[in-house]
């Protein structure tokens, strides 16, 4: 919840000019209401479907927002044995928890099975025999679904783009029903469902469509063949707005446009979202530190760089960037640039935006998914604090880096 008063940026009721004073920049600020908005949005549509919403953890890994979460009563899904440690920290239900990913190691399998959780989204078939050996030497039985490759195209980033079978994804649908058989039949492994994931950022909703009516249709082949399926999980991808009118699916019908078909096949269902509920629950706060110009060129420059977010430079994303004062001068079109030694390293370019000063404060807007967790110490910049803002108070959740944490894990 990011809005002007005046001339003044609000995050919920909290004057962002002031925050940014206080803290220093850069900073990451993010909206607890937005992010409660967004997961109950998922909860609320879903109605008395059986269903649970495994926000995916890697969208944005920081205990406040996870615990924020866990005490709604999300479930989590994981992709490593780290984002189960911070869930766990956060007060995180083990049981609501789905591990993802094509390379789970032995270590990880044993942390999550010795943790009890939901199940695993399994991704090849050497990977089920190792949760299988591993689950009998525990002496507990591992939930497994398979992971299927649709082979749909989601439209959207390469880089971010999962489900054709040209991706290193899923199991083919072709070969799902015969390793699911085998897989069942397996005595340290209990079959719970089917899952898939076709991508991210997804503005167009039928492909997800698409994907969800070859899953439904592998569960319901699978079902026929006895009764060892319960769930169907499909994933995350749905995409926000990161451009003022980009046209996006709401969150609630979309899911209601889903329904139908999900209450049909009877199984009760989960799904992964990540961005769609942190995006637009974050800006990143920098301070404009100099203009210049080359030739006819303008630049911003500031505090904040490819290290505190990096997704203008490798997806070459849009961020907003609009400033935390608003004032009267005539807008200039320029490049917004960080501290460092790369020209990769820009928050935006040739934008059209407000004529700010050194000293002002600009938000890069929606930044609350893939931006802190996606952070580096790269020219050994230490990373941003990070703020949780509810209502008129706010909390830092993540403290600034220190020159003496650059190198804490080092020796000489
Ligand atoms: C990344 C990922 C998600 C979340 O995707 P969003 O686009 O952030 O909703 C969900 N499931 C899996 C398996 C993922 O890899």
């Amino acid at each position: 919840m990011f809005s002007y008063s005046q001339n003044d940026l609000y995050c919920e009721q909290v004057p962002l000019a002031d925050l940014a004073a206080r803290t220093g920049t850069p900073v990451y600020v993010y909206s607890s209401q937005t992010l409660l908005d967004n997961y109950r949005a998922y909860d609320e549509a879903f109605g008395d479907l059986p269903h649970t919403v495994c926000y995916a953890v890697k969208a944005n890994s920081s205990l406040g927002v996870l615990a924020l979460l866990a005490k709604a009563g999300a479930g989590f899904d994981i992709v490593s044995g780290g984002e189960l440690f911070r869930v766990l920290r956060a007060g995180g239900d083990p049981a609501k928890v789905v591990f993802s990913g094509v390379g789970k190691t032995a270590a990880e399998v044993e942390y999550a099975l010795s943790n009890g959780i939901h199940s695993f989204n399994c991704e090849s078939e050497a990977e089920l025999a190792l949760i299988d050996a591993l689950a009998g030497r525990l002496g507990v039985k591992a939930g497994f679904s398979i992971r299927v490759n649709p082979d749909v195209d989601a439209a959207t980033h390469p880089y971010i783009s999962t489900g054709l079978s040209q991706h290193k994804f899923g199991i083919a649908m072709a070969d799902a029903a015969a390793v699911y058989e085998r897989a069942r039949r397996l005595p340290n492994l209990s079959a719970e469902g089917v899952s898939c994931h076709i991508g991210s950022q997804m503005l167009d909703p039928a492909p997800i469509l698409e994907a969800v009516d070859r899953v439904l249709a592998m569960a319901a082949a699978l079902g026929a063949q006895g009764d060892h399926i319960r769930h169907v999980d499909l994933g995350g991808g749905l995409g926000v707005a990161y451009q003022p009118g980009e046209k996006t699916p709401a969150i609630g019908s979309f899911i209601e446009s889903l329904k139908a078909r999900l209450r049909r096949s009877g199984l009760a269902v989960m799904v992964e979202p990540g961005r769609s509920i942190a995006a637009p629950a974050g800006v990143l706060l920098t301070r404009v530190l100099y203009r210049k110009k080359n030739g006819t060129k303008e630049f911003v420059i500031v505090d904040a760089a490819m290290n505190d977010l990096i997704r203008p430079a490798l997806y070459k994303a849009h961020h907003e960037v609009i400033p935390v004062r608003r004032n009267t001068l005539p807008p200039i079109t320029a490049d917004v640039v960080g501290p460092v030694c790369e020209t990769g390293d820009f928050l935006a370019r040739d934008r059209h935006m407000a004529n700010v000063m050194p000293g002002d404060f600009l938000a890069v807007c929606t930044a609350g998914a893939y931006g802190f967790v996606q952070s580096s110490n790269y020219n050994s910049r230490p990373r941003a604090p990070e703020v949780l803002v509810e209502g008129a108070a706010w909390r830092v959740i993540r403290q600034r880096e220190t020159y003496e944490d650059l190198v804490k894990a080092e020796t000489r």
